[in-house]
């Protein structure tokens, strides 16, 4: 069976596929010729994860799945949510997002946080959602060099160190994206 994911980026892509059963091949967008923008217009993450998965599918006839992520920091009400890659402006740069999140968190106690991650998956004429949360709190300051986005200011629960301090190894056992995936990839290595 031929399902592809909603992306290019060659290492989800291939770290997924290792773990499928072998009656699963893994397609990217590149590979079935899809190579604009896909619209990421809805208001939610579920929503983005859906319009993607769908695109691919209303437009290539494949069953297909994609994955939106956002941070949702409590105090600020879910924000930035959907908005996580573009907090601080369209130029979408990680430190950028991380200084406007700080200086919104100045005097604020309460930094808890979690990041969310849903997958979408158009299968055999029906829709999945898969969800993974890693819950934690924004630290006050930046620190470690491993990992993207915003994880030298998150720490998730049960840890001293932020994302950014942790291994990859560890990150993805622990992530919101890991726990989703897990999911997805349960689902599929077990459907009859
Ligand atoms: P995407 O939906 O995977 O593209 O994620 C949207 C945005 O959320 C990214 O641009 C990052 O700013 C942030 N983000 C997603 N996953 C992570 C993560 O694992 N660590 C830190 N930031 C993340």
């Amino acid at each position: 069976m031929k399902l592809v994911f909603a992306s290019n980026n060659q290492n989800k892509i291939r770290e997924i596929q290792s773990i499928l059963n072998g009656s699963i091949q893994l397609l990217s967008l590149e590979d079935i010729g899809c190579h604009e923008d896909i619209p990421e217009t809805a208001d939610t993450i579920e929503g983005n994860a859906i319009l993607k998965a769908n695109y691919v599918t209303e437009n290539y006839g494949y069953d297909c799945f994609a994955d939106d992520t956002g941070l949702e920091v409590e105090a600020l009400k879910g924000e930035p949510g959907v908005y996580s890659a573009r907090y601080a402006g369209e130029q979408k740069n990680a430190d950028d997002n991380m200084n406007k999140l700080l200086e919104a968190l100045k005097d604020e106690e309460n930094r808890s946080a979690q990041f969310k991650t849903v997958i979408a998956l158009n299968l055999e004429g029906k829709q999945h959602l898969f969800t993974g949360l890693a819950k934690g709190k924004i630290t006050f300051n930046k620190t470690g060099n491993h990992g993207f986005g915003y994880d030298p200011v998150f720490q998730p629960e049960n840890y001293k160190e932020t994302f950014a301090e942790l291994s990859a190894e560890i990150k993805n056992k622990i992530s919101h994206r890991g726990k989703a995936t897990e999911q997805l990839i349960d689902f599929l290595n077990t459907r009859k």
